[in-house]
């Protein structure tokens, strides 16, 4: 399959290798980590619908990248995108191409991007350190994935139940226009395991 080029709205966005740096993306002393979210930026975007991506604001439509576990739990915590800075990520992002069998460690994440800790007293860092959530997958195996597409009319914040002012990420329960899966990770077969253990007599 041919490279998908890039959103025209990805144009000011700085890149990387090649590749655009979502404007999602952790950044400190101006360098941007690949696989990051600052957490300031992400409940921005979730409050005023803004891309991920590219930053803009969204428009008809819109994407959603969801996981089997956001399902459960009724909400993304992750921002929306374009669709089409969805079909750019499936190409680009290790997460969603397949890529990467597992997520980023804590380590690569929770460190500063020059490489080494960050030992300015003004700066910010601490405060807006990689969310929990990476933190929690760090090292993990890579999720399953599916496109969501809906009508932005049908945008609706997840808020905290006792914290209306903590946005938890974009509810579920709402019509959704289209699902495509972007992402399967290889099940073992049950067949083939239930030979290997009665070829080795157990
Ligand atoms: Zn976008």
């Amino acid at each position: 399959m041919s490279a998908l080029p890039t959103p025209i709205r990805c144009n000011s966005r700085p890149r990387v290798g090649g590749l655009v740096v979502p404007w999602i993306s952790y950044e400190h002393g101006g360098h941007a980590t690949f696989g990051t979210i600052d957490p300031v930026k992400a409940h921005r975007a979730l409050a005023h619908r803004l891309c991920q991506v590219c930053g803009q604001r969204l428009e008809e439509r819109f994407c959603l990248a969801v996981r089997p576990m956001d399902v459960r739990i009724g909400f993304a915590p992750e921002p929306a995108l374009h669709p089409e800075c969805l079909a750019y990520s499936k190409q680009q992002c290790p997460m969603l191409s397949g890529a990467a069998a597992t997520y980023r460690t804590s380590s690569a994440t929770a460190k500063h991007p020059a490489g080494r800790p960050c030992d300015d007293p003004g700066c910010s860092c601490p405060k807006i350190a990689p969310d929990e959530g990476h933190s929690a997958r760090s090292g993990r195996p890579a999720d399953d994935f599916d496109a969501w597409m809906i009508d932005i009319a049908n945008y609706r914040l997840k808020k905290g139940p006792r914290q209306p002012n903590v946005l938890l990420g974009l509810d579920l329960a709402v019509p959704v226009l289209r699902i495509r899966p972007i992402r399967r990770n290889p099940r073992p077969d049950v067949a083939e395991l239930l030979t290997l253990v009665r070829s080795l007599g157990l």
